[in-house]
């Protein structure tokens, strides 16, 4: 699939629930009156149905994110489900996970031919992780991070970069990342879901990462491609890859290769646009005429995001475990 302005569209995040066993708070906020009601979460029939339409279209790559990915029932079944469609033409499969469930599902993933896992962690502090994920367990975390280490996968710690919180942990996280042979990647916090904080009070930009890091273990950019958005760098002293996704200080969207599917079944072309489709609507009719609808409605992807921290976000209602980041 081809948008107007000539990207090629080829790669899904879905989103299989919009439930979570954390609350970052940067991510949604405490009472949990954002959640769709159990009813309008897809089922695993409507899942698989759109998944197998998608790659139909052209669709390559597949990350099942969340919500917390891995605490869906049914998540077993629509992964082995959707590692199956590779023979349909899907590349890859790939997962978002904060990693709580690892120590039961790393062999599961493993053996299902996935390869790589983005796993999000932003302090190496228990007291300072249990705060912004209200109640989580640093502990039970690592020990999932290793458990997906002992299974081979390919790991990527995603860390938000957060002013004030986590800005004298990045060094520390570099090298324990280094020492376990993680790739890494520091993200700018964006401005996603109104929440009771100030996020221009939150925001730090790759910019100052890389400055740290730079000046402790010297860095050096290289290429290399993943999935997403990216720049990637290689530490002198330490020789691990990091990268670095600034949406807010070095928009990439000229490059966006991605649409996002939410768990209640909203297709958006764009994180930062409001635009969208939904695809409930559209299971009434066959496979055909739905595909047809999704290949105009792709061609119509946004041009870029008008995202600005000081700004007022226009993306209220919609929470990163909604749309999946
Ligand atoms: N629960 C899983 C996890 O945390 O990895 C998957 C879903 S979570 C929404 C996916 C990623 O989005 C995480 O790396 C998280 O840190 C990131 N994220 C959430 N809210 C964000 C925000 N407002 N700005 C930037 N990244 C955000
Ligand atoms: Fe849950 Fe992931 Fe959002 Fe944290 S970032 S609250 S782990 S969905």
């Amino acid at each position: 699939m081809i948008d107007k302005f000539g990207r090629k569209v080829n790669y899904l995040r879905l989103s299989v629930t919009d439930r979570c066993d954390l609350r970052c708070n940067y991510c949604m906020p405490k009472k949990n009156t954002f959640l769709y009601p159990k009813s309008e979460i897809l089922s695993l029939n409507d899942l698989k149905r759109i998944t197998r339409i998608l790659i139909s279209l052209g669709i390559k790559k597949i990350r099942v994110t969340g919500g917390e990915p891995l605490i869906r029932k049914d998540i077993g079944e629509f992964l082995e489900y959707i590692c199956s469609l590779k023979q349909k033409g899907l590349e890859e499969v790939l997962i978002t996970t904060n990693g709580t469930q690892l120590k039961k599902y790393a062999k599961k993933i493993s053996d299902l031919g996935i390869k790589k896992i983005n796993i999000s962690l932003d302090s190496l502090n228990s007291k300072k992780f249990k705060f912004l994920t209200n109640g989580g367990n640093l502990t039970e975390v690592l020990n999932g991070i290793y458990e997906a280490k002992k299974n081979k996968l390919d790991v990527k710690i995603n860390t938000v970069l957060l002013k004030d919180f986590n800005e004298n942990e990045i060094l520390k996280m570099v090298k324990w990342c280094a020492d376990n042979n993680f790739k890494q990647t520091f993200i700018e916090v964006m401005p996603v879901g109104k929440l009771n904080l100030q996020r221009s009070n939150q925001f730090l930009p790759v910019s100052f990462a890389k400055e740290k890091i730079k000046k402790e273990f010297g860095l050096d950019p290289i290429f290399f491609k993943s999935n997403g958005p990216s720049r990637y760098f290689k530490t002198n002293k330490l020789s691990n890859i990091i990268g670095f996704i600034s949406p807010l200080t070095d928009n990439f969207c000229s490059t966006c290769n991605r649409i996002r599917v939410t768990s209640n079944g909203v297709l958006y072309p764009c994180l930062g646009d409001n635009g969208s489709t939904n695809l409930v609507d559209l299971l009434k009719f066959d496979d055909n005429d739905i595909s047809k609808k999704l290949k105009n409605v792709i061609f119509n992807k946004p041009e870029k995001h008008l995202f600005s921290i000081n700004d007022k976000t226009y993306i209220n209602n919609r929470y990163m475990n909604t749309t999946g980041g």
